[in-house]
């Protein structure tokens, strides 16, 4: 599973601050898209060859009660009592106050794994402003800069040492030619009734994966000669009742879906169009780079105007997944499921082809002969050659000189070249670019 961390911390001691500094994707292309909305309150921090966690920001943990507001601030401290570890960030400018303390009496009766985090170092005598706190007999203590990204990767060092590995037997071991699925979305938009009819017609043939747990459950199956996980399943879980429809879905459930599925099913309701939390769940696809395919679900209940409608809707709002596959489907009758499927299967195997050094490079040569990046201040790119660097998603890196001066078009037309050239639909694509030879 994917460990979960939470920032805890009275309003003001920079815990968005240090939850932007861990989760914020440096694939800026990426991050920066319009359309992307993103939550603030829930991300994945992905170190560079480390694992990745997730870290959930609490915000202020006395935070409002009522309405949907108050059901995000319940699902967070739920997060926090959950979590695997917290970090219970404090001012370190300020020290101590009596808000800290509170929070300090709440942790130790939520009595989770606390790493001290001693926030806003910069230009302080650290070892005194650690100190300042030392009370407190936390003795897992470190000091920070999350404005200016100083201890940023030791606090991540502390943070994997205290989470757990991956647990044995889990989703991970798996069939390489057993398709990750999983079908994710707000609540609502359908995922039971899909997950159900889906299963439903291959009930022969579908199995629950041993090692899955309680709040977790996967499914094998078969469908037309082919295999696939079902990756967290949440539809199989026991229905909640309707009053805790906003309850029961679990973002953090989500983001772990994400992680282990190859495949993102990411489901919409036509007859309610794409909403801001669509987009982010969207986001959290694109940021773990997954395949990704749109199911607008509850097509059966649109007249023909709606229909159309809802196909406008569909391309104003769905352009920053240009590239994914939208398929129109009626979970409630069972159409669309079989074009779905395809699509899944399109969006799997353009993730992972494997393409070769030679043709990559050609690839450049010839996208760079017909297109040469443009001069910026009398300063050009050159790009000189690339190479293949991994699968879901497809990953080029491309070597040249003054690479820092290419323009965010251009590398999108770069994308749009190699996506054309190889056929890759329904998988985001990246690039790393690296100066020298
Ligand atoms: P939150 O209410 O705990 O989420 O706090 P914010 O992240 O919104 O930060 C509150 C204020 O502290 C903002 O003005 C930040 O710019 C500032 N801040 C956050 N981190 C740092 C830091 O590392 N150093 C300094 N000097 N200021 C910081
Ligand atoms: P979940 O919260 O995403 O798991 O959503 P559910 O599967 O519980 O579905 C929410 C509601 O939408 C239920 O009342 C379903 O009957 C209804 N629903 C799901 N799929 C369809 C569909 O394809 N067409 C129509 N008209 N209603 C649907």
């Amino acid at each position: 599973m994917l460990p979960l961390v939470a920032l805890v911390g009275r309003p003001n001691v920079g815990k968005s601050t240090l939850f932007n500094a861990l989760t914020r994707s440096r694939d800026a292309l990426v991050h920066d898209q319009p359309g992307v909305t993103r939550d603030r309150h829930y991300g994945v921090c992905r170190p560079e060859g480390q694992r990745p966690f997730a870290v959930v920001d609490t915000g202020g943990i006395a935070g409002e009660d009522e309405g949907l507001a108050g059901a995000t601030a319940r699902q967070a401290r739920a997060a926090a009592e959950e979590a695997d570890l917290v970090l219970f960030v404090v001012d370190g400018r300020e020290g101590a106050s009596a808000l800290d303390d509170e929070i300090l009496a709440w942790l130790r009766k939520a009595a989770r794994p606390t790493l001290l985090v001693v926030n806003k170092t910069d230009g302080l005598d650290v070892q005194a402003a650690v100190n300042e706190f030392a009370r407190y007999g936390i003795a897992d203590r470190v000091a920070v800069s999350s404005a200016h990204r100083q201890g940023i990767d030791t606090l991540i060092d502390e943070v994997l040492e205290r989470v757990p590995e991956e647990g044995a037997g889990t989703e991970l071991d798996t069939d390489p030619d057993r398709i990750r699925v999983a079908f994710i979305g707000r609540p609502n938009v359908g995922k039971s009734t899909l997950v159900n009819r889906v299963l439903g017609e291959e009930r022969m043939i579908a199995s629950e994966v041993p090692g899955t747990t309680r709040d977790s459950v996967s499914i094998d199956m078969e469908r037309d000669g082919r295999l696939y996980r079902l990756i967290d399943t949440a539809g199989l879980r026991r229905k909640a009742r309707v009053d805790e429809a906003v309850e029961k879905f679990s973002i953090v459930k989500t983001l772990q879906a994400i992680e282990h599925c190859q495949v993102a099913v990411v489901l919409i309701d036509a007859s309610e169009g794409v909403t801001d939390q669509d987009a982010s769940v969207l986001g959290y696809a694109l940021d773990a780079g997954r395949a990704l395919v749109v199911a607008v679900n509850k097509w059966d209940g649109l007249t023909d105007y709606q229909r159309q409608q809802a196909e406008a809707m569909l391309e104003r709002k769905l352009g920053f997944v240009e590239w994914a596959e939208a398929v129109r489907i009626s979970a409630k009758h069972g159409s669309g499921l079989r074009e779905l499927f395809r699509a899944v299967h399109r969006a799997h195997a353009s993730a992972t082809t494997e393409i070769g050094t030679s043709e990559v490079t050609r690839a450049l040569e010839i996208a760079y002969e017909t297109n040469p990046p443009p001069v910026v201040r009398g300063h050009v790119a050159k790009l000189r050659f690339a190479h293949p660097a991994g699968t879901n998603p497809p990953t080029f890196v491309v070597h040249g000189t003054r690479l820092r001066t290419l323009s965010d078009t251009y590398k999108r037309y770069l994308e749009n070249f190699f996506r054309k050239r190889f056929k890759l639909v329904g998988t985001p694509v990246r690039f790393v670019f690296k100066e020298g030879t």
